[in-house]
């Protein structure tokens, strides 16, 4: 029989998969020996049970009250019990940490008889009622759904009777009298009474949380996250500690190391006399956690303490909850934190000079999305104006936007293609969406921990927080910040890293990270920026550990001269068709429009030279590095100008009576005899090699004659030309001999030998399944993901991407687009068989992949796994692309390791 519950002591953090993050966390703790509060977690099995049977698993309400006893027993104290109840929380944890975005409910086991017993003595009455309207609240709207507000607005009514600042100010009488308004409003709301018995709220609670899985905001938060939908949630029972039993009792928030920057020491918020979520959702201004070294020495050594526990047993940054009751520490969670990029590659540095972690394991602390942060660019302060707001620099980077005040509004203007700054007193889970459509969030309220600050470093998105110097008017739509009123709508400047907010759009400059690549990653001096020597440090162990070579697609000198700076290993793809835009574009027209080989020839002669140049360039930028030149892709009316301008040209000369052009007739007898419905699978790539007299051989002899030109010059050029939109080997064959008799031809003019290797894309369903014979013909494969991303799922990007995409990904049907992470089951299996058949063919075939999926992380450690030589991408994310071959390298001996062990 499946077991769907597990005692602490049963669990560990291996177990994150059946317990979640936090109920593998805290088994891990107890198993510690830490002080944690004993309890038990149900697994995300059941949970993936009620998911699709809509019922929580047969036994599983057995299986609760079996260990329910066990804890009751162990803490002589009962569920509920008129005298010293036992309370208990009931939280939500998933494999992948998803902070507040799922439901957790405390003080589970109050009603009108366990508050007084909670309560026992005069001096707790007020408390008790406190946690009693905290359930009922958290209860009413969670498990039975009445709209949160309504609880909000009943609290906030009474708070201004009394002209209470906060809730602290209302006396136990006011508590009581809240509780029955909550009562009456959950009766009215729902025709149901708040349930008194403990058993039944334990057990609602538990299927909400499961419940909870499929909110709103958890599934915006997943798929931003790219986390599957069919993991579900684990539910963890624990017993129930008290922060707000007075001024000797409080909860907090803390980190080992700084979360923005890396920087050791603790770092945290504490807010005395208040129960966890009180912290996180920054409702009272936290003290710094440095603070409790003074208000409660004994507490905050132990506190450090265990941090230094934590730390060395978990090698990483540890993020944590605990609650301090009546002087005595628990903790209450423990993760390993998200972190900024910045922070990221710090930590994976410190942590290794620490002898915490191998050069091994610190490549595994970072990643190419990180990296990829740290090369945007930042504010030039040198051109900026005044500060209006300082506050906490939670999430680093810059952004520029229009600042706009609730999250409705910044999603209706992000949608019209607007840059939002999302500005909120603080920001709750109903903010998520706007979150994710700001370009940052700036907050007048909480600290490095609380929700928006939270949320925005693990979205990677510039945050400001706890900017008390400012006031925001949500009704109003604006905020005052050094006596300026900023209304909705005027852009501002938000500075992550350091913390404030500018007026206007402040511009824009390189990073250092940036700077450091763009001038050739020599090792930095003890002068640069500690970023930039840890980046440097861990791309030196990327490279030492990578197998995969890393090239980039350049169509230009320019191009190819930073892309080595940036690290390339030569080019994988040179396109060639902005060789035929701009001022050449009537040499290519002409030679579409010529009636006969001569006037054809004629106008490829007049391109050769030019073409030439352009190959001449690009093999001294890569010089001794190989460059695969592409044969021309696109449709040839592609370079003609569009077929309405034309009509419209025309008409208008008619309706005024003038003679037309004749060009212009001919132009658009041209385009309307080459119109396609569907370019993408027309007549393009080796197809049009093949009926265009002479295109292909006008190619090849630039390429060769270019080569013999940089072999001249002393030059050590490694040209590779490569076919593209290959569908068979017959296809492939013919141009290969006349790319051939081309070269032997220039060869034979010139007494210079030129042999360039020949290959193909493969990027069409069909030359995929046929690698094997394509091979025989083909001196290397490079893999047109995008074309084959199009081909195998059988549409066109450009068509799809705004019209139906977003839908897609809100179904779930995909978890990220496949043209920016390869489709490993449809297209990636596609590759696996051309690898392997090709392989077979030709063992030494040298096979490489130049989509954009070249430069994704993800896609990466595919094209490592299926053994490929070599990825080619955009400069810009060549040394992403580094560090990520590194990182698959290191991953895949890791399971080798664990295989043989
Ligand atoms: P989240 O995943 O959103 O952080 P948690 O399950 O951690 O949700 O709980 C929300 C808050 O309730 C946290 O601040 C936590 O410290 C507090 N809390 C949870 N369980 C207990 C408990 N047993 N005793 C006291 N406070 C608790
Ligand atoms: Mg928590
Ligand atoms: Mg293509």
């Amino acid at each position: 029989m499946t077991k769907y519950v597990y005692d602490f002591a049963e669990g560990s953090r291996d177990l994150a998969d059946l317990l979640g993050g936090k109920g593998a966390n805290l088994a891990e703790m107890a198993r510690m020996g830490l002080p944690v509060p004993p309890g038990f977690t149900v697994t995300t099995e059941a949970c993936r049970v009620f998911l699709a049977t809509g019922e929580a698993p047969a036994q599983l309400n057995q299986e609760i009250a079996a260990h329910l006893a066990t804890l009751e027993q162990a803490a002589g104290r009962r569920l509920g019990q008129v005298d010293h109840p036992l309370l208990l929380s009931v939280r939500s944890g998933a494999r992948f940490s998803m902070p507040g975005m799922m439901e957790t409910i405390l003080d589970i086991g109050l009603n009108d008889y366990s508050v007084l017993g909670l309560a026992g003595s005069p001096e707790r009455e007020r408390f008790a009622w406190d946690s009693y309207r905290r359930l009922v609240q958290m209860f009413g709207s969670t498990v039975m759904g009445v709209d949160s507000a309504l609880f909000e607005e009943a609290l906030a009514r009474l708070r201004k009777e009394h002209r209470a600042a906060d809730d602290t100010q209302l006396d136990t009488a006011d508590l009581i009298r809240l509780v029955e308004t909550y009562k009456d409003l959950i009766q009215e709301r729902t025709g149901e009474a708040f349930p008194e018995q403990p058993a039944e709220q334990l057990r609602r609670a538990v299927l909400a949380v499961f419940t909870s899985w499929n909110g709103e905001r958890a599934r915006i938060y997943r798929r931003r996250e790219h986390i599957p939908d069919d993991l579900g949630t684990a539910v963890t029972i624990q017993t129930m500690v008290f922060g707000n039993l007075g001024a000797d009792s409080g909860s907090g928030v803390a980190f080992t190391r700084d979360p923005a920057t890396g920087r050791p020491g603790i770092y945290g918020d504490y807010l005395p006399n208040a129960q966890g979520e009180d912290v996180v959702a920054g409702i009272r201004n936290a003290l710094p956690l440095q603070d409790l070294a003074r208000l409660d020495p004994a507490s905050f050594a132990r506190l450090r303490d265990t941090m230094q526990k934590l730390e060395a047993h978990y090698r990483d940054l540890c993020d944590i909850e605990f609650t301090i009751e009546r002087g005595t520490l628990w903790m209450l969670q423990t993760r390993v934190g998200k972190r900024t990029a910045q922070a990221a590659f710090s930590i994976a540095s410190q942590l290794t000079d620490e002898g915490l972690i191998s050069a091994r394991e610190a490549l595994d602390r970072v990643d190419g999305r990180a990296l990829a942060r740290l090369m945007f660019p930042r504010f030039d302060t040198s051109a900026a104006g005044d500060v209006i707001a300082h506050g906490i620099a939670a999430s680093p980077g810059a952004a520029v936007g229009e600042a706009v005040f609730d999250s409705a509004e910044a999603v209706r203007r992000a949608a019209e293609g607007r840059q939002v700054v999302l500005v909120r007193q603080e920001t709750a889970p109903d903010d998520l969406p706007g979150m994710v459509a700001a370009q940052a969030v700036l907050t007048s309220r909480g600290g490095k921990t609380s929700h928006a600050a939270v949320v925005a470093r693990g979205m990677g998105k510039v945050c400001v927080c706890g900017a008390e110097d400012i006031v925001v008017d949500p009704r109003q739509r604006c905020f005052v910040a050094e006596g300026v009123t900023v209304p909705e709508g005027v852009v501002i400047s938000v500075d992550g890293s350091e913390g404030v907010v500018r007026l206007g759009a402040v511009p824009l400059i390189d990073s250092e990270v940036m700077r450091y690549f763009d001038s050739g990653g020599e090792l930095p001096d003890e002068n640069a920026a500690p970023t930039v020597r840890e980046v440097h440090r861990l791309m030196e162990q990327a490279d030492a550990a990578r197998r995969l070579e890393v090239r980039a697609n350049a169509d230009t000198p320019e191009d190819a001269a930073r892309a080595r700076r940036f690290g390339a290993q030569g080019i994988g793809l040179c396109r060639t068709e902005h060789m035929f835009l701009g001022d050449r574009r009537t040499l290519v027209e002409a030679m579409i429009l010529a009636h006969d080989d001569v006037g054809r020839a004629a106008a490829l002669a007049a391109l050769l030279p030019l073409q030439r140049q352009d190959f001449t360039g690009i093999l001294e930028a890569m010089d001794s590095l190989p460059v695969t030149i592409r044969l021309l892709d696109p449709p040839l009316h592609e370079f003609l100008p569009d077929r309405t301008e034309l009509s419209v040209r025309l008409a208008r000369d008619e309706a005024l009576g003038r003679a037309p052009e004749p060009r212009d007739a001919e132009l658009l007898a041209a385009v309307t005899r080459m119109h396609e419905e569907n370019p993408m699978l027309g007549l393009r790539g080796v197809r049009l090699g093949l009926v265009v007299p002479g295109l292909v051989a006008m190619q090849v002899r630039a390429v060769a004659e270019a080569v013999v030109a940089r072999r001249r010059a002393g030059g050590d050029p490694r040209a590779e030309i490569m076919v593209p939109l290959v569908d068979t080997v017959e296809e492939l064959h013919l141009v290969k001999e006349e790319v051939e008799r081309v070269l032997s031809e220039v060869s034979r003019e010139t007494g210079v030998t030129v042999d360039c290797p020949v290959g193909t894309m493969i990027e069409l369903p069909r030359a995929a399944l046929t690698a094997g014979k394509i091979a025989r013909d083909a001196e290397f494969f490079s893999f047109g993901t995008n074309d084959l991303t199009q081909t195998t799922w059988g549409f066109s990007r450009d068509d799809v991407e705004a019209a139906f995409f977003s839908a897609y990904l809100d179904k779930g049907i995909f978890e990220a687009s496949p043209f920016e992470t390869i489709d490993r089951e449809g297209v990636g299996r596609l590759v696996e068989i051309a690898v392997r058949e090709g392989r077979a063919a030709r063992p030494d075939l040298k096979i490489g992949v130049c989509g954009e999926h070249g430069g994704d992380p993800e896609s990466v450690h595919f094209f490592h796994d299926v053994g490929l030589d070599y990825v080619s991408c955009s400069p810009f994310r060549i040394p992403v692309a580094r560090l990520e071959a590194g990182r698959a390298a290191l991953a895949s001996v890791a399971a080798d390791e664990r295989r043989a062990s």
